[in-house]
């Protein structure tokens, strides 16, 4: 675990959340300041701090996060109309917590990114 990071608390249970999926590997939670009607965010379990963090050996990681965003989508029921996924990094890139996660919004037009 990451020292006093927040997602290492909210995977070990020291920290609430509202998890809609975990297996061994991930979970997943809502945004606690969501920017659209559906906002959750899908984490390894693993602490790894940005993408810049992962490597080889994990490179499957981030697909499989990307696979179960794409299922939450459509159990949301907006994976046809539309929906985006992020991975901020570093500060210029707005990551604000420093554990990996993938943004899952949808539930309305998004606008462009800036
Ligand atoms: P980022 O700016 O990409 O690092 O995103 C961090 C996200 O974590 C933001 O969208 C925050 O609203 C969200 N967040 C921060 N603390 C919590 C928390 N305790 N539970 C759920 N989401 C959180
Ligand atoms: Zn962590």
């Amino acid at each position: 675990m990451g020292a006093d990071c927040l997602f290492c608390k909210i995977v070990n249970r020291e920290l609430p959340a509202d998890i809609v999926f975990e297996d061994d590997e991930m979970v997943a939670f809502n945004d606690i300041n969501p920017q659209a009607p559906t906002h959750m965010l899908i984490i390894p379990k693993s602490h790894i701090a940005t993408v810049n963090d992962l490597t080889e050996s994990e490179v499957d990681l981030p697909g499989r996060l990307i696979l179960r965003a794409t299922a939450l989508a459509s159990e949301k029921g907006f994976a046809d109309s539309g929906y985006r996924l992020i991975f901020n990094c570093n500060s210029e890139g707005g990551q604000t917590v420093f554990h990996i996660h993938l943004h899952l919004l949808g539930g309305r037009q998004l606008t462009a990114l800036g």
